[in-house]
């Protein structure tokens, strides 16, 4: 599944013992690997003469941004960010980090998450005089800091967070400190883990991964980690909550090869794709995975059931999303674009189409027609999430609740109009079957019982 169900964005930071020239370059490696999380925009900040520098750009990490990055530049710290908006508030004045000279001082800021009544909060604070220098939620902690009088910088921040609803993994930038810290409900990742020379800090431990890190640990739900000179000091924020951890990260968002929430994403979908296979009704003669989101599945999916695993449709990497338009015609295009069958593996077979989910329909429609044209016998379509019949208002962004296909429609009327044979979801307890701590995740997508009140949604400011 894509263009449907939006990645977030990505975080990624260094703290180290001594200044190195080549911080900018391991940012811009941590960015690179955590570019599925986020492609409209990125960006770095870095702590450099008793000041911060930001470098960022609309684009891919390997586009622009890299021509830009700074080069030797000698440096301890530094955060960096990926980033994925909706529609109007992509610009480069949301992009991220966000830096503040403000009266605690000059921060910077990269946010993965989403504050769900910022808007409310936004024109609270307006009328009593603030200025906000974005549309992004991400700045609203910056003026709960500025607000608070008499006290410093650290005072003010745990002050203002201990007051923040709303899912937040957050770095900040504040001198040469970088500060990690993660809403008390976790619903977004951040990991760190020890280099030779520091500690660097991630949304998907993918990026720790490419750097070396050792001894990787979660940034856990209600803790703030200060990081000076590659040196730790953990406090808490605040006391420990039910967790709401996003259970998308383990059905689709974060690689395969990253451990979030502590769990394996590949073990993860594997199990998904086995318990899909139980489900079946059908007896197709192959598997084939809607790549590369379906691929872990259906491997799963293969192994239980014993049918073969086939790669059934080829994707085409290459193509820059800057190029997808949002309005539905050009989004069905993109599918043609990205994908393509393999006639001679399909041809006359009976086919089991594992994906991740389905939001809108209108990519499946297009792959279920593009399969039987393809000479495809029938088509089967497993989703390894359940429906999705909410929208989601901690950091993913989803179309409406009406535009959401399973909000108005039974699998049998969306197997009718998407053209396939038979659409099977997993359904949650299913699902939650394939987790370790199933109690403690998120699932408000599936059931609408949202773990606080949602007084305003800013279409502008997933981050
Ligand atoms: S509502 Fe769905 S997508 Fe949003 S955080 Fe919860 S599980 Fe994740």
């Amino acid at each position: 599944m894509f263009d449907e169900l939006k990645e977030e964005c990505g975080v990624f930071g260094i703290s180290l013992k001594k200044d190195y020239s080549e911080l900018a370059k391991d940012l811009y490696l941590g960015l690179f690997a955590l570019q599925h999380r986020g492609q409209e925009s990125c960006g770095i900040a870095y702590y450099k003469d008793n000041s911060i520098g930001v470098v960022k750009s609309l684009g891919l990490v390997s586009g622009d941004f890299f021509e830009i990055l700074p080069r030797n530049i000698e440096s301890s710290s530094g955060i960096g960010h990926v980033r994925y908006s909706t529609c109007g508030g992509a610009g480069i004045v949301n992009a991220q980090p966000l830096s503040f000279k403000c009266n605690k001082g000059e921060i910077a800021i990269a946010h993965n998450g989403n504050i769900p009544n910022y808007e409310y909060m936004r024109d609270e604070l307006i009328k009593k005089g603030s200025i906000f220098q974005t549309t992004s939620d991400s700045e609203i902690l910056i003026h709960f800091m500025a607000k608070i009088q008499d006290k410093n910088f650290e005072d003010s921040l745990m002050e203002a967070l201990s007051n923040l609803e709303g899912a937040y993994s957050m770095l900040m930038l504040h001198d040469d400190t970088v500060i990690a810290f993660r809403d008390p409900t976790g619903f977004r990742p951040l990991s760190y883990g020890e280099i030779e020379n520091g500690i660097i800090f991630s949304s998907e431990t993918n990026a720790l991964d490419l750097l070396g890190a050792k001894n990787i640990k979660d940034v856990n739900p209600g803790e703030i980690i200060f990081c000076k000179k590659g040196s730790i000091r953990s406090k808490k924020f605040s006391n420990p909550k039910k967790l709401n951890q996003c259970v998308f990260e383990l059905i689709y968002f974060a690689r395969p090869d990253s451990t979030v929430f502590g769990e394996s994403v590949y073990e993860a979908r594997l199990k998904m794709g086995a318990k899909l296979a139980t489900l079946r009704k059908c007896n197709p003669d192959i598997v084939i995975s809607v790549p590369d989101s379906g691929n872990t599945a259906a491997l799963g999916f293969s192994r239980a059931s014993g049918i073969p695993f086939e790669f059934g449709l080829m994707r085409n990497h290459y193509m820059g999303r800057t190029f997808i338009k949002p309005e539905q015609k050009k989004r069905n295009e993109s599918v043609r674009i990205k994908l393509n069958p393999v006639k001679s593996a399909i041809n006359g077979k009976s086919l089991a189409v594992v994906d991740d989910s389905l939001v809108r329909g209108t990519t499946s429609r297009k792959i279920v027609a593009m399969l039987k044209e393809s000479g495809a016998k029938e088509v089967h379509l497993f989703l390894s999430s359940p429906e999705i019949k909410f929208a989601c208002y901690f950091g993913i962004d989803t179309p409406t609740d009406k535009e959401l296909i399973s909000s108005r429609a039974t699998p049998e009327e969306i197997a009718k109009e998407i053209g396939a044979d038979s659409v099977t979801f997993l359904t949650v307890n299913d699902l939650k079957e394939c987790l370790s701590e199933p109690e403690k995740y998120c699932y408000s997508c599936f059931n609408g019982n949202y773990p606080m009140t949602i007084k305003s949604r800013c279409s502008d400011c997933v981050c």
